[in-house]
């Protein structure tokens, strides 16, 4: 082979590519911002595998979707292909071949006994072999609950935040946004709370995320997609109305309309949108808890001054999510102006095998944001070369100190709260905020366990008085401060 040949041939695979400096210094920003606002609202990293075993993604992300059908890079496990029953089956199967063709004491019975023992010997292994398929990983919530399973994470005290950053890889058509090696960062929040307090907060952390980036021009989509209550019987409704319907529709909607009725309210094709915008909407088919739980979702967004759409049609790819669903686009970006997807996914973990518990959280699309960066000149390079000479300051390094509690009674004192924890966090602060009203003596107890510094007690009391009181964890010191005050305080105690 010639060396030219040699050098034509080596080159990356299709659909995945180079980060090449200078752009790389912007994704290390984006990834370093991401760890500093994350941080603040007291999450912390994860480092999960890249490979798991395929059936982790069938069970959750769900067997008639997509990405587990037709994207996920799946190989099988060399020892299991290997395994003693497959090859003895596959021997029976031989030897039978081998009879027939000398027609050496080939017998009928003799046949149906190789078959007998071929067909145990292959299906005890190819079943082994199924359940032992390795894929690389297409998302990673699936991982998230994984891991929180088998690490017994629900004993921890509170909510479990986790972030993860890393590659993900779908067998999809390559173009401008699109990759089969893409790159996530994402947040998840599993505990025994399903408040739209969350779903409100996670949000809020989204957008200040966006915001500290420079990112303008960003679309919230909203929906709810209802939960096992709800959900099967809209999903009837909707299959009724496509019977008369979906044989003018494309043949992919013809097949989701019998398989995955939610799908099709996915599709993009031109001709399609019409009928589907007749068809009947999740949004007036929620059940009286799914639909006080949206309406107090967009009620918080509201409250922390978040601009939002509801688009009815915002039911996501993957089978796990309830409840609450999101999505961000971003400019600049064409057709694939998705930048973040998330939802609610309250049964995942019991239906991988864990105790009952809720959850939550979104997948950034690390290549898309950069790219719309990019488009919007918030990714200027010339920024970024300081960027990597400067040492990285991020709350990463001061992760034990400045952790701040917030112990609100009362409903009236909530968005206070709120308040008063998102100008901490834009001083750097890590703060918890509890999700749900939680007695002052559990309240102190949680902080402790979570290893806060400071617990701020905001009751009606501190609500009227403008004042809140500021708690020492170590020793118990309490102080009355009026705000502005009290995080001045804060900042001027903080450890260095
Ligand atoms: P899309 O509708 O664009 O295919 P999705 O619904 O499949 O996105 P999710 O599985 O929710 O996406 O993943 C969250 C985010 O990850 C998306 O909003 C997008 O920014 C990004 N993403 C998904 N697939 C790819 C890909 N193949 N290449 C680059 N980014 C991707
Ligand atoms: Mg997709």
């Amino acid at each position: 082979m010639t060396q030219e040949k040699q050098a034509e041939k080596l080159q990356a695979i299709k659909g995945v590519r180079d980060i090449l400096p200078p752009e790389s210094a912007l994704w290390n920003r984006v990834e370093q911002t991401a760890r500093d606002v994350f941080a603040t609202y007291n999450f912390r990293e994860i480092r999960l595998p890249v490979i798991e075993h395929s059936e982790l993604f069938a069970r959750s992300v769900g067997i008639e979707t997509d990405i587990v059908l037709k994207e996920m890079y799946t190989f099988p496990d060399p020892t299991v292909v290997a395994d003693r029953n497959f090859l003895a089956g596959m021997r029976a199967l031989r030897d039978l071949h081998d009879a027939y063709q000398k027609n050496r004491g080939y017998t009928i019975a003799r046949a149906k006994e190789y078959v007998a023992a071929a067909f145990a010997g292959l299906s005890e292994g190819i079943e082994r072999a199924a359940s032992r398929l390795t894929s690389l990983r297409p998302e990673a919530t699936a991982s998230v609950v994984r891991a929180y399973i088998e690490h017994g994470m629900h004993t921890l005290p509170g909510d479990v935040k986790l972030y993860y950053i890393g590659p993900m890889f779908r067998r999809e058509r390559p173009q401008k946004g699109r990759y089969r090696q893409f790159y996530q960062i994402g947040a998840e929040v599993l505990g025994q709370s399903d408040s739209p307090n969350i779903d409100a907060e996670v949000v809020e952390m989204l957008m200040a995320y966006l915001e500290r980036l420079g990112l303008r021009g960003t679309t919230l989509y909203v929906n709810s997609i209802g939960n096992a209550e709800c959900r099967p019987k809209y999903i009837e409704v909707l299959r009724q109305a496509l019977q008369s319907v979906s044989a003018r529709m494309c043949e992919d909607c013809q097949g989701r309309a019998i398989t995955n009725p939610l799908r099709v309210l996915d599709c993009k094709v031109e001709a399609d949108q019409p009928i589907i915008e007749k068809l009947p909407r999740i949004t007036d088919h929620l059940c009286d808890a799914c639909r006080a739980h949206f309406s107090a979702f967009q009620e918080q967004l509201k409250q922390r001054g978040i601009a939002y759409e509801i688009n009815w049609r915002l039911v996501r790819g993957l089978d796990y999510y309830m409840r609450t669903t999101f999505e961000i686009t971003a400019p600049g970006l064409g057709a694939q102006n998705a930048i973040c997807g998330g939802g609610r996914y309250d049964g995942l973990v019991e239906l991988l095998g864990g105790p009952p518990a809720k959850g939550i959280g979104f997948a950034i699309g690390t290549d898309r944001l950069v790219l719309s960066l990019q488009e919007v000149g918030a990714g200027n390079m010339k920024a970024e070369r300081k960027d990597v000479t400067v040492p990285v300051t991020g709350n990463a390094l001061k992760a034990d100190v400045g952790k701040v509690f917030i112990a609100w009674m009362g409903t009236a004192s909530y968005p206070t709260a709120v308040k008063l924890a998102r100008r901490l966090r834009a001083e750097n602060f890590i703060v918890e905020l509890p999700p749900e009203e939680t007695k002052l003596k559990k309240s102190l107890g949680l902080a402790d366990r979570l290893g806060a510094h400071y617990a701020v007690l905001l009751g009606e009391d501190e609500l009227a008085s403008g004042s809140y009181v500021l708690r020492r964890l170590a020793d118990g010191e309490q102080k009355k401060l009026p705000e502005p005050e009290l995080v001045g305080y804060l900042k001027s105690d903080r450890r260095p």
